[in-house]
């Protein structure tokens, strides 16, 4: 059998293996373009030809924990620290209100001090009055206790995005610190613990770690599934000079890194049809037009950056992150321009919520 009719017979089997999500993985340019084209097919009949925006406030690069690949882990002396207040993260979010994105997301350093656990639930309500309850609101403030997790759904917080960063145990403990605050089965269990509490909840991975394979991938693709996750943003890896793994070698190059996560995006489409795939900032840090590849490949959320450009500088998980001294009204006009030319329409006003979560609360 030619690899294209091999391609083909898979993507019309009902429930992809991880052995033949891992072949796929592996398709060359050409083939690839039918995985693309199958992803794209589903999401028009699933979810539609929109995108749904999501302004992301960078609220603090303040962090407790050490991953080795983040450059504002705690041990990184060089980067600057900075905490934005109350108002300007309500201003961020009218702002976001006043341009009819649907919904806010609030993205932090993760710290579990009850000074600041608390200032997230005061700063939740903060938002809901200033914009009469009409965005959604993500967090992304890490791993959290189920009394902090309920205080904030209570607040108004409806999804919640806590990256599992890979589903492989082994590799999650290579790339971050053993220790317990940097433990895999922690991470799971407060990711089932924000499901159990009914958060739309988010899970994601990062593509091309040291050492990472495609069955690994593969696998991440299958954990997605069997954990019945609303919602996936997965990004490419990207190094950081100022951290432990800025020397690793043997990376996949970042071309290869960028090509894998749209082969992610287009397979995790096919086999969940229905929930919200974020085309990853990250992507943009390879390609300027990363972001509308993965939309063209499944995706369908996307979260224009709305931090004070003078603090987003400093919120640097990564380099060669893109966008770093436009003005939010810049960013929004580009935005749409994006939009348009992966030939989506955009949601505006929507909160856009995730078709899937809505079905798996029903069946329950
Ligand atoms: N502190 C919270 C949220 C901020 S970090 C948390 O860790 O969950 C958000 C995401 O940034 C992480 O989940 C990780 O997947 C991603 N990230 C961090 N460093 C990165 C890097 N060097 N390359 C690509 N993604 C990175
Ligand atoms: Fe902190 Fe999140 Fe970076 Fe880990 S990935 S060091 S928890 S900001």
């Amino acid at each position: 059998m030619s690899q294209i009719t091999q391609i083909k017979t898979l993507l019309s089997k009902k429930n992809l293996e991880a052995e033949e999500l891992d072949f796929l993985l592996q398709s060359k340019a050409n083939e690839a373009q039918l995985i693309f084209r199958k992803a794209a097919e589903i999401k028009q009949k699933y979810v539609g030809n929109y995108t749904y925006l999501r302004g992301l406030v960078e609220l603090s690069n303040i962090c407790g924990k050490n991953c080795y690949y983040c450059g504002i882990r705690k041990d990184n002396p060089q980067a600057e620290r900075y905490n934005l207040t109350d108002e300007t993260v309500v201003s961020a979010a009218r702002f976001a209100h006043k341009m009819r994105y649907g919904s806010l997301v609030i993205q932090s350093g993760e710290l579990t001090t009850k000074a600041f656990t608390r200032r997230i639930t005061t700063l939740i309500n903060k938002v809901h009055d200033a914009t009469n309850k009409e965005l959604g609101l993500t967090l992304s403030l890490g791993e959290q206790t189920e009394h902090v997790y309920r205080a904030w759904k209570e607040a108004g917080a409806e999804r919640y995005l806590l990256r599992i960063e890979s589903s492989n145990r082994d590799l999650y403990q290579s790339i971050h610190p053993n220790d317990e605050w940097h433990n895999f089965d922690r991470r799971l269990s407060a990711l089932k613990r924000l499901q159990t509490l009914e958060y739309q909840t988010g899970t994601g991975v990062m593509i091309g770690l040291p050492g990472q394979t495609t069955l690994q991938l593969a696998e991440d693709l299958i954990f997605f599934r069997e954990f019945d996750i609303d919602m996936v943003g997965m990004g490419p890896y990207i190094i950081h000079s100022q951290t432990p793994m800025a020397d690793v070698q043997g990376l996949w190059p970042e071309r290869d890194r960028f090509f894998m996560t749209l082969k992610m995006t287009a397979l995790l489409r096919i086999i969940m049809k229905d929930i919200n795939i974020a085309a990853a900032t990250a992507m943009q840090a390879i390609d300027p037009a990363g972001r509308e590849k993965a939309l063209k490949c499944g995706a369908n959320v996307l979260m224009p950056n709305i931090t004070p450009p003078a603090n987003r500088s400093n919120y640097k998980l990564y380099e060669n992150k893109p966008c770093m001294d436009e003005m939010a009204e810049d960013c929004a006009s580009c935005t749409e321009a994006r939009i348009s030319l992966a030939g989506d329409t955009i949601g505006y006003g929507q909160k856009g919520n995730s078709k899937h979560f809505y079905k798996r609360i029903d069946k329950q």
